[in-house]
């Protein structure tokens, strides 16, 4: 089984990426017009097909595959994903819809970035420009007398967008309110280079200002307090940002900074044992993540 049930005519499924179970979800509402929220990468699309079959879901009901943002683990598949449905149209920002059309330089630069956790996603297939409705908001009727509200949260990508949906006042924020670990009920950084930490903070702003009751989280899945997550996601950004900024003036290595990070920040604390053994997060979490702090207080420094 690689789908849950968490609402009315509403899916989690399991992505399994890479092998690896609480990595990448992507989510279904069912009914006349399917949606999915994520195609997730392209190395399962597989698993989301299967799923999709699991569910029911006649290929050709299903009407958007709304994506929050173009990296691998969250659009990366959708190339692959929509020769399986021949209806539908992908929803993304007008600034990742290039890195759909043709993706060799967004897989150059994830290579880059990502190293092996790259080959695990898997390179994304090109979608025809006719098939991509690009938006920086929108509502989409998503049957049921459901809706899915789009808008800009900006800040982890140039481009990311989160969807607010009507049924029980969820978000899917991408990657704008940071990876949950379901383990340990947490919440930690998701920042890697280039990161906007200004921009960040509005987005969480943003994000809270629409008061959701539950964060559907692309990595990985459906969490509650949602306000409260986000306020504490802002102070715990703030906390690495400032560590990031005295750590660069005073010529800290990355590991410096990374291990005064998870000595100060109480989540990092208790998850860090976790996050080292786990071949994904100890890159992206403990390496990529700190990059992009970094990242930020060298622009920040030279900006002063
Ligand atoms: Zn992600």
């Amino acid at each position: 089984m690689h789908t849950k049930q968490i609402g009315k005519n509403f899916y989690q499924v399991e992505l399994e990426t890479g092998g690896f179970k609480n990595l990448i979800c992507s989510y279904v509402f069912t009914g006349e017009k399917v949606t999915l929220v994520e195609s997730g990468p392209t190395s399962s699309v597989p698993r989301l097909v299967e799923g999709l079959i699991e569910l029911d879901v006649k290929f050709e009901d299903v009407q958007y595959v709304a994506v929050t943002h173009v990296h691998l683990d969250h659009g990366g598949g959708a190339g692959t994903l929509i020769k399986y449905l021949p209806n539908a149209k992908v929803i993304v920002h007008p600034k990742g819809m290039p890195h759909l059309v043709n993706p060799e330089r967004l897989w150059a630069s994830a290579q880059t970035v990502l190293g092996f956790v790259a080959e695990v996603f898997g390179k994304p297939e090109p979608i025809p420009q006719q098939r991509i409705i690009p938006v920086t908001e929108g509502i989409f009727d998503v049957g049921n007398g459901g809706k899915l509200e789009a808008f800009e949260t900006i800040g982890h990508a140039s481009h990311n967008l989160s969807f607010q949906e009507s049924f029980g006042n969820g978000v899917f924020p991408g990657d704008a309110a940071g990876t949950y670990v379901p383990e340990f009920g947490v919440v930690v950084p998701t920042t890697p280079p280039p990161f906007y930490l200004l921009e960040a903070l509005a987005s969480l702003d943003k994000l809270i200002s629409v008061n959701p009751s539950v964060l559907y989280f692309s990595h990985f899945g459906k969490a509650d307090n949602a306000v409260q997550r986000l306020k504490e996601y802002k102070v715990q950004l703030q906390l690495w940002a400032d560590i990031a900024k005295d750590g660069v003036g005073k010529s800290q290595s990355l590991e410096q900074i990374r291990d005064r990070i998870v000595a100060e920040d109480k989540v990092m604390k208790q998850i860090v044992n976790f996050v080292k053994a786990h071949p994904i997060y100890s890159k992206t979490m403990l390496e990529n993540c700190v990059r992009g702090f970094m990242w930020y207080a060298i622009q920040a420094k030279g900006s002063q």
